[in-house]
């Protein structure tokens, strides 16, 4: 199908583009790969008069370091984070996620603020972002603010970014010398997951020393699986601690049932996917 008519906008800083946002309301939707508004504004499940383009604003593409942290601006497509060294030696975790992501094409456009913002909990980004407790920068009228990702799922595709604000750029603790793993099941390469765990461990003296963990598609939002982390620190590396850990992966979750797969057999591949996403984590990491 072809789209509503629209107006387009393409503004070249952001305080031009917060600006439209602000004249044009609830009438305006921010593009940032079009990979995901696109299609639904093609099956006019969305028809917004106005689109803002972000795809001038220089400034929200790209990766730096700061300090503790590397930080990814919102406009920076998934295949330049998946081939970014800082991401590869600070956070493998965001790589192991992304080149899982879709396919060549879909992350050579997409963007990774834009998939964080979407918040498909099928989405790819939303478990790695828990686990790695990632820090959402947002730019509003009032000026900017810092969201953590505990706090940034809000519910089914929605997040904690306002009408008027637009994410700007997440800011990422560095994990350097952590293993890291992206566990996906799919029926068929390139689809989105039926389910999906995130996992990242630091090793001290034999021991889990630190751990993030986070599930795609188990809920309405992505999740973090405390209960697993918990089960993990302080005690040895070791297989039997993994396996007892991926017992409480489920804890806390509500996953959908739908084609691919009913609630309880996401049940069952969230532990069995938290056990191989841990042993591949834990064959990586340092230490
Ligand atoms: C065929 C196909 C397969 C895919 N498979 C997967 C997959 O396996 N895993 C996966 O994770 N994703 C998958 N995707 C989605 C992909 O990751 C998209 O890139 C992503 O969902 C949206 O990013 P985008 O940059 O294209 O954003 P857009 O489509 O432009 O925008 C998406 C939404 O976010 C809002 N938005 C975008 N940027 C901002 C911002 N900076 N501030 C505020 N709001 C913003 C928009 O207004 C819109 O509502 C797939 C997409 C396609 C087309």
């Amino acid at each position: 199908m072809i789209p509503a008519a629209f107006d387009y906008v393409a503004p070249t800083t952001l305080e031009e583009a917060l600006a439209a946002l602000q004249q044009y309301g609830d009438d305006a939707k921010i593009l940032a790969g079009g990979q995901s508004l696109l299609p639904v504004m093609r099956m006019r499940l969305n028809a917004p008069e106005w689109v803002i383009d972000l795809g001038r604003i220089e400034s929200l593409r790209g990766i730096r370091e700061d300090g503790d942290a590397i930080v990814i601006g919102a406009m920076t497509p998934h295949s330049v984070v998946a081939a970014d060294p800082l991401v590869a030696q600070h956070a493998a975790l965001l790589a192991r996620a992304v080149e899982r992501l879709a396919d060549t094409q879909v992350r050579h456009r997409g963007t990774f603020g834009g998939a964080l913002a979407h918040a498909d909990p099928a989405g790819d980004l939303g478990g790695p972002a828990l686990a790695l407790d990632a820090q959402f920068v947002i730019a509003g009228p009032g000026g900017p603010r810092t969201v953590g990702a505990d706090d940034f799922f809000v519910d089914l595709f929605e997040t904690a970014i306002g009408e008027d604000e637009i994410l700007v750029e997440v800011r990422v603790p560095k994990h350097t010398g952590w293993g890291a793993h992206y566990e996906k099941f799919v029926r068929v390469e390139h689809q989105w997951s039926i389910c999906a765990v995130a996992a990242t461990v630091r090793i001290s003296g034999g021991s889990f020393a630190g751990a993030g963990i986070g599930l795609t598609n188990m809920g309405a939002t992505p999740l973090r699986a405390r209960g697993v982390e918990e089960a993990l620190l302080g005690r040895p590396a070791s297989e039997d601690t993994i396996r007892a850990a991926a017992g409480r992966a489920t804890e806390g979750v509500d996953p959908p049932s739908d084609l691919n797969g009913d609630a309880d057999y996401r049940r069952h591949l969230a532990e069995v996917l938290t056990r191989r996403a841990l042993l591949a984590a834990l064959s990586r990491a340092e230490g």
